[in-house]
């Protein structure tokens, strides 16, 4: 039997919870893991006085592998984000969002099975910004107007929006691979590449250079806005989306309402050096320490994770046990049942028990 080292950072609120439950759930199957605990987020700034401790990105670059539960992160507080510092330190560029229909969970459409591939370090969010009315942001908007046609007004405030040809070239590769390791037939490449010719048009001209060195699998591009509007109407005809940034920050929080929100969608972050998944969701505080949130979107991002490490016979034995519980609608937790009622639903623990008696 394989055994794999993986860092588990649980994090905080509702995150040690559905960690654990996630725990215990993959030791069931059958793949071997060796967990090395690892602290971020509230808890670490306690005891480590930082938010993100080089003790937890050497874990993760040595295992390669983290699983990660949600962060609180504490308003105007001027702390480093978690979850951005995790993926610059460790270069995670790809930000794997899968939206499938789950049976039983209520949703207002059917048979989703999409894959939204986001681009996770470039873009608008490179963190390239000037505020209005600052020496830094006249100095950028001088040097702008002395060389552009179109002037920028002096009191504007400037995010740099950054594509270069190898993060556009190595996320829509990731998408490609992602597509023939997990037998999808097309990836489509989204973008605003009319309206943004240099910037989303090199992003475009990339993917169809790579899609030509992937005539197996199908390639086609839609512009943002239409791409929005055809997964409200006809969401059948997609597959594997790839996209810069802000887009797919966007789309992918789309197609997670699509399948029923964010608690159910699970989720990954890819690197050259190491992969880290984590669900979609936040800390949810006001459930933190009752034993009543759903582990579903922590055990699916788990799945994935096997998935990611070739283990996929567990992956769908892990997403099959998800949805045969689900789609029953005994043991699931409160946010699962149409009355929304905690006394009556499955705990943590227990929705962890009925998914792991039907691996
Ligand atoms: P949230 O996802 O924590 O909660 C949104 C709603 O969904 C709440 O009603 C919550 O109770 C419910 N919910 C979420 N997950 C659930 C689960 N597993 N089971 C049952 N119900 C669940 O979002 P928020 O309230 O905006 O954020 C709370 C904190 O989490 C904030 O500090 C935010 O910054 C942080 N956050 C962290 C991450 C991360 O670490 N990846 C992601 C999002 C938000």
């Amino acid at each position: 039997m394989a055994t794999y080292s993986v860092s588990l950072i649980p994090g905080d609120g509702i995150g040690p919870e559905v960690a654990e439950a996630t725990r215990r759930i993959l030791e069931a199957t059958a793949v071997g893991f060796e967990w090395e605990y690892c602290d971020a987020g509230l808890n670490a700034l306690e005891k480590h006085g930082d938010v993100l401790p080089e003790t937890t990105l050497e874990s993760v670059r040595r295992n390669g592998l983290g699983l990660k539960g949600p962060i609180t992160t504490p308003v105007g507080s001027g702390f480093r984000s978690v979850n951005v510092g995790l993926r610059q330190a460790l270069n995670l560029y790809a930000n794997l969002r899968p939206g499938k229909t789950i049976p039983g969970v209520q949703a207002a459409f059917e048979n989703i099975d999409l894959v939204i591939v986001r681009e996770n370090l470039e873009d608008t969010y490179a963190g390239v910004e000037f505020d209005t009315g600052t020496p830094e942001a006249a100095e950028v908007i001088g040097a702008i107007n002395a060389r552009s046609e179109k002037q920028i007004a002096a009191n504007a405030a400037i995010t740099i929006k950054m594509i270069t040809p190898e993060g556009s070239r190595r996320i829509v590769e990731y998408a490609f691979d992602y597509a023939r390791k997990n037998k999808r037939k097309k990836v489509t490449a989204v973008h605003k590449a009319n309206i943004m010719k240099f910037t989303d048009g090199l992003f475009l001209r990339i993917a169809q250079e790579v899609a030509a060195e992937h005539p197996d699998i199908e390639f086609e591009d839609r512009i943002v806005d239409n791409m929005c509007m055809q997964l409200m109407q006809k969401p059948d005809l997609y597959d594997v989306l790839v996209m810069p940034n802000l887009y797919g920050d966007i789309v992918s929080d789309l197609v997670a309402g699509m399948i029923g929100g964010l608690g159910v969608a699970p989720g990954g972050n890819i690197g050259t050096e190491a992969a880290v998944f984590e669900p979609i969701h936040g800390s949810a505080p006001t459930h933190a320490g009752k034993n009543e949130a759903n582990p579903m979107a922590m055990t699916l991002s788990g799945a994935l994770m096997l998935r990611h490490i070739g283990e996929i016979d567990a992956a769908e034995a892990v997403e099959g046990a998800v949805a045969a519980v689900v789609s029953e609608g005994k043991d699931v937790t409160y946010d699962l049942r149409p009355d929304r009622d905690p006394s009556k639903a499955a705990t943590t623990s227990s929705m962890a028990d009925a998914i792991i008696a039907r691996l």
